[in-house]
């Protein structure tokens, strides 16, 4: 059963279109049958999504630091509520226990998340997919300036096309669909990055 690591948005000062987000990706990653593999937090789109997967009767993993465990953020309903002594433990855990990773708008903690596991698969570390969902644009100044790197030398096509870009649910899921089906990378295998 392939695992699917998603990185979103902890704040709560969002509009609640992104909540509404979170929670279909949750509802269709149970829908095919799926896990969640997340930062393990239950504010804002992370605690959507692992809840709609839960209701859809799928299982949640949340892998989060101690540090976040004492501010009381923690997804305590997770099916797994994995706790680590810091924040680059528990990257390697979600990283390991993960078969594909999707980025959902967020912050800087999404942004670094993505950035990580999309350079480590452009250096041949892994060969999970790696999707952007980007309905409402919130990742175009971020395309844009890969555009200029990429336009300056500093960074090739083939690495662009290591990160695939959609804007519907149905299509992001079907993308990490289409390349699991293919991938030497056998989901549910554990392998790390
Ligand atoms: P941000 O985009 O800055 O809101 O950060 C969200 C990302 O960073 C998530 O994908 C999480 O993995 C991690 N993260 C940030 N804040 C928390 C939190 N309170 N609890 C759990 N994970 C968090």
């Amino acid at each position: 059963m392939p695992t699917i690591c998603v990185y979103c948005a902890s704040s709560s000062n969002i509009p609640d279109r992104y909540l509404d987000l979170a929670a279909a990706v949750g509802a269709g990653i149970a829908a095919r049958g799926w896990q969640l593999v997340s930062g393990g937090g239950s504010v804002s789109m992370m605690g959507a999504v692992a809840r709609a997967v839960r209701a859809a009767g799928g299982h949640t993993i949340g892998v989060i630091p101690r540090a976040l465990v004492e501010l009381e953020v923690a997804d305590h309903d997770a099916d797994e509520l994995i706790i680590t002594d810091d924040m680059r433990a528990r990257k390697g855990l979600m990283d390991e226990r993960a078969d594909a990773f999707l980025a959902l708008p967020g912050g800087i903690g999404t942004l670094e998340e993505l950035m990580e596991v999309w350079t480590a698969r452009c250096l041949g570390m892994h060969d999970k997919p790696v999707v952007g969902l980007d309905p409402w644009g919130d990742f175009a100044l971020l395309r844009e300036q890969v555009r200029h790197w990429e336009q300056q030398g500093f960074v090739g096509a083939a690495a662009v096309a290591e990160l695939s870009w959609t804007t519907e649910v149905e299509q992001a899921l079907d993308l990490i669909a289409a390349e699991l089906a293919t991938a030497v990378h056998q989901p549910g295998s554990r392998g790390g990055m």
